[in-house]
């Protein structure tokens, strides 16, 4: 990996191998961190960073549950996004803001300070060149999703991405694209980092935050731009089997954007290739950034 000349850590921009932390820090024994990941995009009007404020709010909401104090406003994160990315001269397409408890204690209550910092590299297409048009081919992990108040999945928290390495790695050893971990209910819940949707005669299902999983932020964009376009979208409990009886499914998240996927655990979906409701996603979803998907809502945030 390439990485970028500069990084922003508690207030100021620094060169990238500056940007330290020590070994004793909570953090690198506990996993005690929260972040987001953000994309920016090349758009006729300029580059612009996609929800970044709706990102930024869920920092701080999974700070709150964490009990972990910012001590940064919103605002001011908001602005070392864009201080790192113009910093970077806009040669990346990722941020990713981290809070973290420092050094300071090594007790699990310990009230540490917290570290902030904003990263930015370019991410290009998370699971491969190509996935986006032909789709991967995708298992059930024999990992499970922690239960129902044991580790809240509504945090982005560094912790909880010891499962998504459980399930990204497991599926990755057995050569699939991308691994979809059940709920300790048994029913779906999410891939190892993105939101799951199925389509059924039209209409899209996606499962519920109930299912443990993030509430991502490209899910509640895809649910927004397809409501708004006519399409049906159910929130919904669903078992296993449905992934391999559905008409279309796809993952989505930040990194994976809109990810159709042709075969889960060897049985294909559909026709094994993007279909058409995945497709007018991917064009709703895309034509953000070009100006065909009228930005309503200020999504796109200037640089
Ligand atoms: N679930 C998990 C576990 C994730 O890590 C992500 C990526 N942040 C998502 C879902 C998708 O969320 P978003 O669309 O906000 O990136």
């Amino acid at each position: 990996m390439q990485y970028p000349e500069w990084i922003w850590q508690n207030g100021v921009i620094k060169r990238w191998a500056e940007a330290t932390t020590h070994v004793m820090a909570h953090v690198v024994h506990y996993g005690s961190s929260v972040f987001e990941g953000i994309r920016c995009y090349q758009t006729p009007s300029g580059p612009v960073i996609f929800r970044l404020t709706d990102h930024n709010k869920r920092l701080y909401a999974s700070a709150k549950i964490y009990d972990m104090a910012i001590p940064y406003s919103l605002e001011q994160i908001n602005a070392a996004c864009r201080e790192v990315l113009k910093a970077n001269d806009n040669t990346t397409d990722y941020l990713r803001p981290v809070a973290y408890r420092g050094l300071g204690g090594f007790g699990l209550s310990a009230d540490t300070p917290t570290d902030v910092a904003v990263a930015t590299w370019k991410m290009g297409q998370y699971l491969g060149a190509s996935v986006l048009d032909q789709g991967i081919d995708a298992c059930v992990s024999s990992w499970q999703r922690f239960a129902p108040n044991t580790l809240p999945a509504g945090a982005k928290a560094g912790g909880n991405y010891l499962s998504g390495q459980l399930v990204a790695r497991e599926a990755r050893r057995l050569g699939f694209g991308e691994g979809i971990a059940l709920a300790s209910t048994g029913l779906l819940s999410e891939g190892a980092g993105e939101n799951l949707f199925l389509v059924f005669d039209g209409a899209l299902h996606t499962t519920p935050v109930s299912a443990a999983l993030l509430n991502g932020i490209t899910r509640n964009t895809i649910i927004t731009l397809a409501r708004e376009a006519g399409i049906e979208v159910i929130e919904r409990d669903l078992p296993r089997e449905y992934l391999y009886l559905c008409d279309e499914l796809f993952m989505c998240g930040t990194a994976a954007e809109i990810t159709p996927i042709r075969s889960v655990d060897g049985r294909q979906v559909g026709s094994g290739k993007p279909g058409a409701v995945t497709r007018q996603i991917q064009e709703l979803f895309f034509g953000l950034f070009d100006g065909k998907t009228p930005d309503k809502y200020g999504w796109l945030e200037p640089v």
